[in-house]
């Protein structure tokens, strides 16, 4: 088997109790202020997930309070957070456990990978932070530890799943999750550890190499451009927009868009309109996946809606404010 450094658990733990960020979940973590900030945390950073949080937390208190709202109510504090299918999962898992007797989320990993939206990181997260359940979790940041104390490239992850169930800690086992992903994140980072700050640096075989950053490898992510054309049909009563699909913006509302740098003619076509003009152009970064939209308005006589009265994401605002259509 690959290597299998551990680290030295006392002292990560009294690390962890002295200088972990005073996140407001870890005030008090509950079943649901656990579970919406590890959906919240999934695909955003920290520094804006937390106003994420603490939003969703001040509009539905309780699980059940989401359950009783609609998607769109959900949908509108969740604008800007992307990734919209992770607030749809939330929605409808609060609709499932809502429905049961007693309406409480488990405890059990198991039955929480069995809800929409919940994988087995968040399933551990949540049964090992708010239930004391000994199960370890393994994200980008305990993989990083693991792969530097033992100086490996690329460990398989089986690898480093056996390394995190093996050095948990039975009596604090979610304080000890967040103390290796807390290192991760604040101390052992991808680019720069600051290994002279490091708790666990006695056994880091990185640290005796010429470059600790070589260990893992990195994945270089490789965004896919996307060259197309945004229309903005505008009339008196609004704008015409309809409600996206996908994973990325499904369930907030949008312009129409063609993702073709040559689809302007069968996108004026598709909703019958002639000869819109150019007003602008906008670039829209997502994870994976970078737009340069030309944006193209015409203005009709009727139809739309305002766009106001719909949550829409980011990508939408630049394009109605490139095509002045933004305030209605
Ligand atoms: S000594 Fe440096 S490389 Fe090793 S675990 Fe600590 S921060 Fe990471």
């Amino acid at each position: 088997m690959e290597g299998l450094g551990y680290p030295d658990k006392s002292r990560l733990l009294q690390w962890y109790d002295e200088f972990s960020r005073p996140l407001p979940w870890r005030e008090n973590p509950e079943p649901w202020s656990v579970l919406l900030s590890e959906f919240i945390l999934q695909q955003t950073k920290m520094e804006v997930g937390v106003g994420y949080w603490e939003r969703m937390i001040a509009r539905f208190p309780t699980l059940l309070d989401m359950a009783s709202s609609s998607l769109d109510e959900v949908m509108e504090i969740w604008q800007g957070c992307g990734y919209y299918a992770r607030a749809r999962n939330l929605h409808a898992l609060s609709i499932i456990i809502a429905s049961r007797n007693p309406p409480i989320l488990p405890s059990d990993p198991n039955e929480l990978q069995k809800l929409p939206g919940i994988g087995p990181y968040t399933a551990a997260a949540i049964a090992s932070i708010s239930f004391e359940i000994p199960i370890s979790v393994v994200d980008g940041n305990v993989r990083r530890v693991y792969s530097r104390l033992n100086a490996l490239e690329n460990p398989k992850p089986s690898v480093v799943k056996t390394w995190a169930q093996s050095c948990l800690d039975y009596n604090r086992p979610g304080d000890w999750n967040q103390a290796v992903m807390e290192l991760g994140a604040t101390i052992c980072t991808p680019r720069k550890p600051r290994c002279e700050d490091c708790p666990i640096s006695s056994s880091c075989s990185a640290l005796l190499t010429s470059d600790p950053t070589m260990f893992p490898l990195s994945k270089r992510r490789v965004s896919k451009k996307i060259l197309g054309h945004a229309l903005v049909i505008n009339s008196p009563e609004g704008v015409v927009l309809s409600r996206r699909k996908g994973s990325q913006l499904g369930g907030l509302w949008g312009v129409p868009i063609s993702e073709d740098p040559n689809g302007l003619e069968s996108l004026c076509s598709k909703h019958d309109v002639e000869s819109p003009i150019k007003v602008g152009e906008i670039r829209h970064a997502f994870s994976h996946r970078d737009f340069n939209l030309q944006v193209w308005r015409i203005d009709v006589m009727k139809g739309g809606i305002p766009s106001g009265s719909v949550p829409i994401s980011r990508l939408d605002q630049k394009i109605l404010d490139a095509a002045g259509c933004g305030e209605l």
